[in-house]
């Protein structure tokens, strides 16, 4: 049984606390590792430590702060292999999947690298006579991330990145149930070059949590994770006077218009509805074809596709196309919802409960399920189920296809399948959520836009990578001065030089 540890200081730390929480084997059912709950003491000892470390790393230039960055983003290239496997091991997802997963962190590691330019100030020459006025960009100081079990590389790395290239310490509380990544990630940064002290790593639950929203010292808050604790943490947060955005849970609706390749968007469907075993942010779980017509045919597109999906473990010889979910807690709750969904009314097209798999029986794996003829008073509509269950909401108009996502409280991601380009524009532009997709299933913006969703999604203001997160993790100052030599004339002011 591996023992996990804190990383302070640049060096492994066991906690003291006594309390742990376990790391399964999703595939096998088995405990494998032990993360510690870290005490409210250990976390305060760990932000004083930062304090201390920020202040040389705050006043490092920006330019050699990119060159960590720089030999962070070679490290977890070379890397590649290890990090996925740490993120398939705990989590669950495929190989490939895992890969993917570091990638995308990777590559907001990359746009880090451009992080002078990102931080120049702004100027105005000549404000009035004898005036300049500049702006420049200052890290906060110590800053906290707290993240969440399905992207166990990719949302550290989308955290830590911009706040440690904009010159902040950082304290990362990875999810209790996927902590290797982030703690093998600090042993990687610290082989970069950074200084120790800048990234601790603290593990634990709900009480360092809470520490870190109380700690005076820690200037401002990156949360991802499930609506209700992002909402907990964006106002306790926010009422301690810290900057916070906080991410949230997510229901993706996907419209399918009667003009639409079917067999372009029921492919697209598949990946997005139950790639990563459906416990992604951005996962379809709502496709709504327009039209009966379209329905039907959707239907029968997808069915076949649904059926031969494999699942597996991740150590399979042969390429699966997800893995098991992260818990038996998450499979039951899955389950339930699908037991709910047939018993409100809808109609259970496949259905993936009790599925158990020879040699991994105790696995946490679930079958694909689909549905037709969900109606959004349902609870496998209203609930966000995170697992790999699919439902058919029936619509018989664009407007309507087009309102259903209008009043959906959350407003993280969503696409349209289409051959028209007018119906496209309109519904790009009058759509309320944050990522759009056009013939595009899953829209995560590219590492130099920003990611970030509306309504229930997210709580605060800015997005997460991209230019927004120079914005969140520094603070603007802006100088006016005045210089008087240019506007003297005979020991008086000149006020003529002012009209
Ligand atoms: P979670 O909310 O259970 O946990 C996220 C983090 O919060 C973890 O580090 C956890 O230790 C901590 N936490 C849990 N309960 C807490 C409490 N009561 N008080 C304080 N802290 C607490 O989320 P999860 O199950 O790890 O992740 C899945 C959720 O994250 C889904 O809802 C998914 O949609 C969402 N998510 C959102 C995005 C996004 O960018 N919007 C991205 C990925 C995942």
């Amino acid at each position: 049984m591996t023992e996990l540890t804190n990383w302070i200081n640049g060096q492994h730390v066991k906690s003291t606390s006594g309390r742990t929480s376990d790391v399964y084997n999703p595939a096998t059912g088995e405990v494998q590792a032990k993360t510690p709950l870290s005490t409210v003491e250990e976390l305060n000892d760990a932000v004083a430590k930062a304090v201390e470390a920020q202040k040389k790393w705050g006043a490092t230039n920006p330019q050699r702060r990119a060159r960590v960055m720089m030999k962070f983003g070679q490290l977890i290239n070379a890397h590649m292999d290890e990090l996925a496997e740490l993120v398939s091991r705990e989590h669950g997802k495929t190989l490939p999947d895992a890969r993917g997963d570091v990638q995308r962190g990777l590559e907001v590691v990359e746009v880090c690298m451009g992080a002078p330019n990102m931080l120049k100030g702004e100027f105005t020459d000549d404000g009035g006579p004898g005036i300049d006025l500049y702006s420049m960009r200052q890290p906060l100081g110590v800053v906290a991330g707290i993240t969440p079990f399905n992207f166990p590389a990719m949302i550290p790395l989308w955290k830590m990145a911009p706040a440690l290239a904009c010159g902040n310490a950082m304290i990362l509380k990875p999810s209790e149930r996927v902590p290797s990544t982030a703690l093998r990630l600090a042993e990687l940064i610290k082989e970069a070059g950074l200084p120790d002290g800048v990234l601790q790593v603290v593990n634990g639950d709900k009480q360092v949590v809470d520490a870190i929203l109380d700690n005076e010292d820690i200037a401002a808050v990156g949360f991802v994770g499930s609506t209700p604790i992002a909402q907990y943490i964006y106002g306790r947060a926010a009422s301690n006077g810290k900057r916070a955005q906080c991410f949230g849970g997510a229901k993706n609706h996907m419209i399918i218009m009667p003009d639409a390749d079917i067999e372009k968007a029921a492919d697209a469907l598949v990946g997005a509805g139950y790639g990563a075993a459906g416990e992604r942010c951005m996962a379809i779980s709502v496709a709504v074809p327009v039209g009966q017509e379209t329905a039907d045919k959707l239907i029968d597109a997808l069915v076949p596709r649904v059926e031969k999906l494999r699942v597996g473990p991740y150590t399979s010889d042969q390429e699966m196309d997800y893995g098991p979910v992260i818990t038996a807690q998450a499979k039951q709750r899955i389950e339930g919802l699908i037991d709910s969904g047939v018993e409100q009314g809808a109609k259970l097209v496949i259905d993936g409960r009790g599925m158990e798999l020879q040699g991994y029986e105790n696995g946490f794996f679930c079958g694909p399920s689909l549905f037709d003829n969900v109606t959004p008073d349902m609870d496998i509509y209203k609930e966000e189920i995170f697992g790999p269950v699919l439902s058919t909401v029936r619509t018989d108009t664009y407007e309507d296809a087009l309102n259903l996502v209008i009043d959906n409280p959350y407003g993280n991601g969503t696409a349209i399948y289409t051959a028209d380009g007018d119906t496209a524009r309109d519904f790009a532009h009058r759509v309320n959520v944050g990522m759009v997709g056009i013939n595009f299933p899953i829209p995560v913006p590219l590492s130099y836009h920003t990611f970030g969703g509306w309504k229930k999604s997210a709580f605060g203001d800015l997005n997460q990578y991209g230019p927004d997160a120079f914005r969140f993790y520094t603070k603007t100052k802006t100088v006016t001065a005045r210089w008087f030599s240019g506007i003297k004339e005979g020991g008086e002011f000149n006020f003529k030089a002012m009209d």
